[in-house]
């Protein structure tokens, strides 16, 4: 081995080191900041209790098909819960016709139980909304609803489960 060719050799180590260092960093970071659910479940486990729709739209970020749900023409007083894990969501109370055909709220119950993302699937980016306590998907928000908030969050029925007060 010529000295030239284990100096190289000598410095890929040192980059190959420099460069292990840098992707562990970046691993814990990402995991630091990985979101972390009460609840979590496998897709499995979460086909056990859920329909094929409210999976598909919890689990998968689906979408039902609009004026379909039936929690659209829902006029009870109550709350909302997460289909999923049973967290409060939204009241009767903010409830109000968009005419969209989702159920549609100007506001949720609290931040700490409906989360904000942005969401950049479809070529475009909107503003998806999520369950705090499982990651359930519920729908998206938007800028164009009724006071006192300006804001329409545009749910999906299978997403919510209803309970009369
Ligand atoms: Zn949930």
């Amino acid at each position: 081995m010529t000295a030239f060719y284990r100096y190289y050799l000598i410095q890929i180590t040192q980059i190959m080191k420099k460069l292990l260092f840098l992707l562990m960093l970046l691993a814990i970071v990402t995991g630091a900041f990985a979101q972390k659910f009460a609840v979590t479940k496998t897709d499995e486990e979460w086909k056990k209790i859920l329909t094929p729709e409210q999976f598909e739209v919890t689990r998968k970020a689906g979408t039902e098909r609009p004026f379909t749900g039936e929690l659209l023409n829902n006029h009870e007083t109550g709350t909302y819960y997460c289909v999923c894990c049973g967290q409060a969501l939204f009241s009767s109370k903010t409830k109000f016709e968009s005419g969209t055909g989702w159920p549609s709220f100007y506001a949720s119950i609290s931040k700490q139980n409906v989360g904000e993302r942005t969401d950049n699937s479809l070529g475009m980016e909107r503003t998806e909304v999520y369950c705090t306590r499982c990651g359930a998907h519920l729908g998206h928000v938007f800028n164009d609803g009724p006071q006192p908030t300006g804001l329409r969050y545009c749910m999906n029925s299978a997403a919510l489960k209803f309970l009369k007060q």
